[in-house]
This record gives C-alpha cells, structure tokens and sequence, in this order.
C-alpha cells in the first residue's frame, strides 16, 4: 500500500444518507455527525460546498483537485441515493471533464444503477470505479448479480462491514478487479471473525481475483478470542496479517493502469 496520501483526494459532493441494509445499522457518516454535534439529521441529504471540487481552481487557475489524483468519491453518502439524483447529472459532467482524476465510489445501491448513468455511459467511464458494498450472504445474492450484469470499467466488490460469513464464488469471475474486506469499526461494531476473511481470500485466490484486507473492525475474533482493536490500529493490524493477494501499490485495483513519475500522471487518453 502507498505510504504517499498525496495521491489521494476526497470529494463528497453532498452530505447524508438513509439506511437501507443490516450494513448501514452502525453507519459511520451517523456516528461522525453525533460526534461533531451535528444539528442536521444524518438522514437529511444535502449539498456540500464542495460540491464543484474538481472543477474549482487556485488563485494561480490550476485545479485544486491536481491531476492524477485517486478521488474517493461521495463517502459521507452513497453516490446513487436518490435524494440525490437531481444533483448527480453534474457530478457526471465533471467526472468526463476531469479525465485526469480516478472517481471511485462505493455504493449500497447497485439497483439503480441503470437509473442514474448518463446517456453517454456506453460500456461506463475509463476513469470511473464502482465499489459494490456488500456485508452478508443475503445483499451479496441480491446485489452482486445485479453488478455483474452492469456495463463498468472498474469493478471492485467491498465486503464491508463483514458482519457475516460469505461465500462469494459464484460472483468472481474476471470482471472483477478487486475484493476488499473489513469488518466494522465504533463503538457498537458487530465482531468480523478472521475465518470469514480466510475464507473469501481462498475463494479470491481460487478464481485469481485480487484480494485486499483493508481493516480489522473494532471486535476482532481469531482462534476463538475476541479482540478489541482500537482504531487506531484497525488498518494498521490488517495490513499485518500480510494476507492481501496480487494487490498493488495504491488504494484502487491494481488494473487501473496509471504510472506516476514526479507526482505527474500519464496514460491518460
Ligand atoms: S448506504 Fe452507506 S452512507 Fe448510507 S446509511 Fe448505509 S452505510 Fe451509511
């Protein structure tokens, strides 16, 4: 993984999210909000002021966002929620102009995909990465079909906050960049168990689909025992375990193909 997170920004155009799966019990945009004293429901979808971030430039006219960056897209909401489909049009329109940033979202909502594309998807934008999040067997058969049918570039499946054991073979196949794993993080955290995660990786490993183990959880069950991790570490001590499989450098699958020389990005198109 790169210890260098000047390759990576974050544009969460709008703010808030309502829940809509076993995953979303202990959502972390929530549990942020109350911690900051928010007066604003979580669930109150809204515009940020960053909402045109890629497109905003400097005093000097260069882009704030710089080229090349990895933009983890709309994290503090889920890019296809539907309170949100009138602003997202927008969105996709800085995403074609910005050929020169990766846009990765994660989204809950892989249902409706086909209803919030542009007209000019076609087979989806080069430089555009859908994760599909999934937590347990049950969202895992309704949405990853639905994800293996969509027209994409980049596909990446998070299995977050694994809550539950998954058996995932039916959906790997190589249209499938990357399988990221994590179990859930705060206070309330459901316990994610190290045989779960095994268990996915030998799955990734028998269809040779790159396998990431991004974070512990807070309650972390190995060898019969329940740890506590604090957060501080929930990444930290993933990245230990040593378990990831012909992943690459950055934070996004290793076939997105960039190469940066002098912080300057290069293979665009
Ligand atoms: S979809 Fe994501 S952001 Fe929205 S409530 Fe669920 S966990 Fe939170």
């Amino acid at each position: 993984m790169s210890e260098n997170w000047n390759i990576y920004a974050d544009w969460n155009p709008w703010h808030g999210c309502t829940k809509i799966s076993p995953g979303c019990k202990y959502c972390y945009v929530y549990r942020q909000d109350e911690m900051y004293g928010s007066d604003i429901a979580s669930s109150l979808c809204r515009k940020t002021a960053n909402f045109n971030l890629p497109i905003k430039r400097k005093r000097d006219k260069s882009w704030k966002i710089e080229s090349g960056r990895i933009v983890f897209t709309c994290f503090t909401s889920d890019f296809l929620l539907k309170d949100a489909d009138d602003w997202r049009p927008e969105c996709w329109q800085m995403m074609k102009q910005r050929k020169d940033l990766y846009f990765f979202f994660f989204t809950k909502r892989i249902d409706r995909f086909l209803d919030c594309i542009p007209d000019d998807w076609g087979d989806g934008y080069e430089n555009v990465i859908v994760g599909c999040t999934i937590e347990n067997q049950d969202r895992a058969d309704f949405r990853l079909p639905i994800f293996k049918s969509l027209s994409i570039k980049h596909k990446t499946i998070i299995v977050a906050p694994m809550i539950d054991e998954i058996d995932l073979s039916a959906y790997l196949d190589n249209s499938i960049e990357e399988v990221s794993v994590g179990g859930e993080s705060g206070i309330n955290a459901r316990p994610c168990n190290y045989d779960w995660i095994l268990k996915i990786r030998e799955q990734c490993i028998s269809h040779d689909i790159p396998f990431r183990f991004h974070q512990t959880g807070a309650f972390f069950i190995k060898d019969g025992h329940t740890y506590r991790i604090h957060r501080k570490y929930q990444l930290s001590q993933a990245h230990k375990a040593n378990i990831d499989y012909k992943i690459g450098e950055y934070l996004v699958p290793k076939k997105v193909k960039f190469e940066w020389t002098n912080d300057v990005y290069h293979d665009l198109q």
